[in-house]
């Protein structure tokens, strides 16, 4: 069987919930036992999206490959449970910047270089590669944006283009759009979803599916409007209710036939999907019973999906623990030792996550330091171990001067520091150390006790590491290195004996937790803010 090309535009307005259709569609269709892939198109000209801002873009996510990418990469994978990899993620800037070193090492020697067919055929040979690499019976691939923008027009022409090469039964068009309530006249309307049908059309696709997401139900005689208008057979038209539970929507479009239509049309034989693990997942959510609050203490926590994955791995960890995690968003520049008290008080554990520059830290270490003397579990994210260090330093040690070298290149003690000779004078994008790296637990230690096993590996993104030329002055004064890279001796996990919980790892746990996998520091992270709360 060839592969099978699954497009999801969206139409109307942005945050539709795109990606978690796509991701929904990915798990029915796994779920049926098909070897599922996806992909993410964004048509910025960022290369990646490493050196936005968290307010341009939420969070990075990070595969284990070492690509920093779009936070839906995050939903397909704990969506569909699967790894991705650095394929499934394009943007308008790697494809320009791939063009443009093949012209000018001279692969097109003699064209004139143009949109079409170079920058469309960039895309379509990274569509294909992307199914190849990950072996896809299906590839769903997300079109990032709006229909009708300027900058998406180059991958809606490259994915009309792939359905004549790869014909009917081989590629599908799925588009979503909103259907909005208008509150005053107490009605649903359609005209702009027809609008977008027509924009598409403009365009050279038309849809085989569309998703309507709505506030309301819709009602028979709606749905067959839009099929007629927008030339679709009313059996390819989906309603996206605004759910209570995200988790349930994957449930509600299988029982209105989507996979079974996805199939049908892809020529596919139907197949029973297994919704079983997805349904137990669904059970432990909805059974949570009582609450544990954590206080998150970062510096962009009015933007909630600037720590989505870290969100989510907390969700998961309290469903599976039977709790409902509450998160205190604490805006880290505004904790102080004196407000440290009220602000935290009422915490049953502190999460310091990952983050970048002076700015806010010392509020962080106040909340770490708070977190140690007063027996709170806590658990520190690369940032939030490298804080957890300095904090030591200075309170435990008292090294007045241990600071990191991010904030102070010349810092006479460099407790956190670069690694020598590895920085000098690179660029900023895509140069820091990402993605999988090993790393062993100590025997004895609460990280061997809650991963169960010696060697691990977990994904990392920061250009800073624990100097480690202060490692014993550290170890005499209490302070264990339960988790060390084999290859190149780095400290990866650090952890307090007798200490309720406080455990800290210079990787990011929070990108391979997934819904009936929650990430063990995480597990053991929630089970002790538990036991404090009692
Ligand atoms: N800024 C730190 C570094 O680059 C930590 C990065 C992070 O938390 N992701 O090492």
């Amino acid at each position: 069987m060839g592969t099978k090309y699954v497009f999801v535009t969206g139409g109307v307005v942005s945050s539709l919930g795109k990606g978690i259709f796509a991701s929904s569609l990915g798990l029915l269709l796994k779920s049926g036992g098909l070897r599922v892939s996806m992909m993410k198109l964004d048509p910025y000209l960022n290369i990646d999206p490493g050196t936005m801002s968290p307010y341009q873009h939420g969070e990075v996510y990070v595969t284990e490959d070492g690509a920093e990418t779009d936070l839906d990469l995050g939903h397909y994978e704990r969506w569909i449970d699967e790894n991705l990899t650095k394929e499934s993620s394009l943007t308008s800037g790697k494809v320009y910047m791939s063009v443009m070193d093949k012209e000018r090492r001279g692969d097109y020697l003699g064209a004139c270089i143009q949109v079409i067919p170079h920058v469309t055929d960039e895309i379509k040979m990274r569509i294909r590669e992307a199914a190849r690499v990950q072996k896809a019976d299906v590839i769903i691939c997300e079109i990032g944006g709006t229909v009708g923008d300027i900058e998406s027009l180059p991958f809606l022409e490259a994915i009309r283009e792939m359905r004549l090469e790869e014909g009917l039964g081989s590629t599908l068009f799925v588009h979503n759009t909103l259907v909005p309530y208008l509150r005053s006249a107490e009605e649903t309307k359609t005209k702009p979803t027809q609008h977008s049908v027509k924009e598409l059309l403009s365009l050279g696709i038309q849809p085989d599916a569309i998703v309507l997401r709505t506030e309301v139900p819709l009602t028979e005689s709606q749905l067959r409007k839009i099929s007629l208008f927008c030339n679709v057979p009313p059996e390819g038209v989906f309603t996206a209710l605004d759910e209570k539970v995200v988790y349930d929507l994957p449930v509600h479009l299988h029982e209105q036939g989507l996979e079974s239509y996805v199939l049908r049309r892809l020529g596919l034989p139907e197949r029973e999907s297994d919704l079983s693990s997805w349904k137990e997942w669904i059970g432990s959510f909805k059974e949570r019973k009582g609450k544990v609050r954590i206080a998150l203490v970062g510096k962009y926590v009015e933007l909630k999906d600037a720590y989505l994955s870290v969100k989510s791995a907390l969700v998961h960890a309290g469903a599976r623990l039977g709790r409902n995690v509450e998160i205190d968003w604490i805006k880290s520049s505004a904790l102080t030792d004196e407000n440290c008290r009220s602000l935290l008080g009422e915490a049953d554990g502190i999460l310091v996550p990952g983050g970048f520059g002076e700015r806010g830290s010392e509020g962080k270490k106040v909340a770490i330091r708070y977190a140690r003397e007063n027996g709170i579990p806590f658990l520190g994210i690369c940032f939030g171990m490298q804080l957890a260090i300095i904090e030591f330093a200075q309170h435990v040690l008292g090294w007045e001067d241990a600071d990191s070298a991010e904030f102070d290149p010349h810092c006479s003690r460099p407790v956190i520091d670069l690694l020598r000779g590895q920085y000098d004078g690179i660029e900023l994008g895509g140069t820091m150390r990402l993605g999988n790296y090993p790393c062993l637990t100590k025997e004895g230690s609460l990280a061997r006790k809650l991963y169960g096993k010696e060697r691990i590996e977990e994904r990392h993104r920061h250009r800073y590491e624990f100097n480690s030329r202060y490692r014993e002055d550290f170890e005499k004064a209490g302070l264990s290195f339960s988790g060390i890279n084999p290859d190149s001796g780095l400290v990866e996990i650090i952890e307090l004996p007798g200490h309720p919980y406080f455990v800290a790892s210079q990787f990011h746990p929070e990108f391979t937790s997934r819904p009936l996998r929650p990430n063990p520091l995480f597990l053991g992270f929630i089970e002790a803010a538990m036991k404090r709360r009692g």
